[in-house]
This record gives C-alpha cells, sequence and structure tokens, in this order.
C-alpha cells in the first residue's frame, strides 16, 4: 500500500482534526505541527481527542506509525552563543517528544539548524550533536528525524557527509533517523534524477534503515541553487515522473511520503492562498498520471464547496 500524506493543521480539535483534514485528502499518512511552527507556546494534549483520533485513523486506513509530527524551525541547536537560549531549545524539543510519546506518534522531523554569527559549520554540528545527546536522555520514545536541507544561508546538513556526521555522532542510535526531502536535495546540488545514485552514497555514510520519512515536494528552482522554495507536484524543476520514481522506489515502500507543498490561489497569480492542493495532488501520484489542469481543478472543486 502506498503510504501517502500531506503537512495538515493542528488546532482545536489537536490530532482529531488533523486526522479529518488528511482523510479529506485521501492520505495514508500525514505530518502535523503540535503547535504553530514559528512560536514555542504549547497547549497541553487532550487524552480524550487523541484517543478519538487513533479511532478514526484505525476506520480509515491510517497507521498511527505513519502520523509525523514537525518540530518548529525556529528551534536552532546550531547557535551556543547564548547558552540560556541553547538550553531552553534543548528543553523544549525534549518537551516536544514528550507531547509526541502522550500521543503514540513514533516521529518527529527536526530541521539541524544554522551556523549563524561568527561560527563554523563544524562549530555548528558539534553544537547540534551535542543537543541531540542532551535532548535524548532516556526519558521519552519518540525518534528524531533529521532533515535534509537546502543548504540556505548558513544551514547545516545540506550535504550526506554532514547528516552523517550529526546521524553517526548520536549516542543513542535507535532514536535517530533522517527525513529526505526531494526539494531541499535538488537544491542542495543533487541529482534526483538519479535518486538510486543519491540512495547508494547515503546507504554507504548513514545505512537506508536510517530513514524514516520523504518529503516529496517540487522545487521553484534549479538544482545547486540554495535556495529551497517548494513547488506543486509537476509545477517545479523536478517534475512529475522524476517524483514518481522516488515515490515508487521499491526501497522505501515502508516509508511515509508527506507533500509539503504550497496551497494554490484564486488564479495563478494569486498571492492569497487559499486552496490546499493535497487531494489532487495524492490522486495523481496514485493514478501515476499527471493531469496538466489540476490547479483548475482543485479551484472548481473548493469553489464548489465552500
Ligand atoms: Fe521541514
Ligand atoms: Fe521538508
Ligand atoms: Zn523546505
Amino acid at each position: 500500500m502506498l503510504i501517502i500524506g500531506s503537512h495538515v493543521s493542528f488546532g482545536k480539535e489537536q490530532l482529531l482534526g488533523s486526522t479529518k483534514e488528511a482523510i479529506s485528502y485521501g492520505s495514508t499518512a500525514f505530518m502535523f505541527y503540535t503547535g504553530a511552527p514559528t512560536n514555542t507556546i504549547r497547549k497541553e494534549i487532550d487524552k480524550k481527542l487523541t484517543t478519538e483520533a487513533i479511532k478514526l485513523m484505525q476506520e480509515n486506513n491510517i497507521e498511527l506509525k505513519n502520523v509525523i509530527c514537525h518540530a518548529p524551525y525556529i528551534v536552532n541547536l546550531g547557535n551556543r552563543e547564548n547558552e540560556e537560549k541553547y538550553q531552553f531549545s534543548i528543553d523544549f524539543i525534549r518537551n516536544e517528544l514528550k507531547r509526541c510519546d502522550e500521543m503514540g506518534i513514533s516521529s518527529m522531523v527536526l530541521h539541524p539548524g544554522n551556523a549563524v554569527g561568527k561560527i563554523t559549520k563544524e562549530e555548528g554540528l558539534t553544537n547540534i550533536v551535542n543537543a541531540l545527546n542532551q535532548i535524548l536522555d532516556g526519558t521519552t520514545k519518540c525518534k528524531i528525524l533529521i532533515e535534509t536541507m537546502a543548504g540556505k544561508g548558513s544551514e547545516c546538513g545540506s550535504t550526506i557527509e554532514e547528516i552523517a556526521y550529526i546521524v553517526n555522532n548520536t549516542n543513542k542510535q535507535d532514536q535517530i533517523g533522517v527525513c529526505i526531502d526531494t526539494c531541499h536535495i535538488n537544491d542542495a546540488g543533487y541529482d534526483v534524477n538519479n535518486f538510486n545514485e543519491y540512495l547508494d552514497k547515503f546507504s554507504t555514510l548513514i545505512g537506508l534503515n536510517k530513514i524514516g520519512c520523504l518529503h516529496i515536494n517540487d522545487s521553484k528552482n534549479p538544482k545547486d541553487s540554495h535556495k529551497d522554495r517548494h513547488a506543486n507536484i509537476g509545477k517545479g524543476t523536478i517534475g512529475f515522473n522524476p517524483l514518481i520514481d522516488i515515490i515508487y522506489n521499491e526501497k522505501l515502500s515502508s516509508i511515509p511520503k508527506i507533500l509539503e507543498t504550497p496551497y494554490i490561489g484564486d488564479t495563478d497569480e494569486d498571492k492569497n492562498r487559499l486552496y490546499p492542493p493535497y487531494k489532487f495532488e495524492i490522486a495523481m501520484i496514485r493514478n501515476k498520471e499527471y493531469n496538466p489542469n489540476y490547479f483548475a481543478d482543485i479551484r472548481d472543486y473548493y469553489q464548489k464547496n465552500k
């Protein structure tokens, strides 16, 4: 069975709301933030809503192991210029893992961090590893999946070598893994048309058993651009068929694939992003057939169902 979904919101109904949204797109997996990705304010996890969510998942072919959390991206474990802030980030991420444990969520995606200011990439990577070894102190169960980054600005983790450094130096090996983002690896300079070559290198330096999630995004920019701007499936520089080849790669059949593509507006130029593309992108992926008019179909569908 194809394990596919998108990122969804985690609102008032928490995991139950996310599950309902994922079902509306025809998903068998999904990813959510446990609060706004841009801040660190968090509400208590509601047990009743969680139980209801898990029941609804079971009725709709969504396995809990394919439900992924994403840590907020404002937390930067690469920066240790201010020890207090660094410790705050460590405690915050550990707390997010606890929240995941409360819901039975087994994986949380994390952007490794940035080497900001005067520090070098190496120092940034050292800070990240040190932080991970403090976070994973044996009091939690949920895994951390380090995301492969585009290499925008001072981002750490844009090469397989950097990801390998982080993963291989983490003490708790059973709680560390990787999330591969197709837009990011394209922008970082890897050839997504030769994904098996990428996997071979990944396998040598890290191990395929460490892959816990795939982010499926097209890219608005060419290979090696170091930009990180996601495009809708088939509308970017990667294109539909290379993404299909990655999604259906036999070595990755048990790994959840998550779309993080942008919402679309009433027209192509419209900056008011109103409509989620996921129901239609998932359908094309299931059919392995690109529909060049799918933006029009999305507008039609949501305008009728407003
Ligand atoms: Fe991410
Ligand atoms: Fe991503
Ligand atoms: Zn991105």
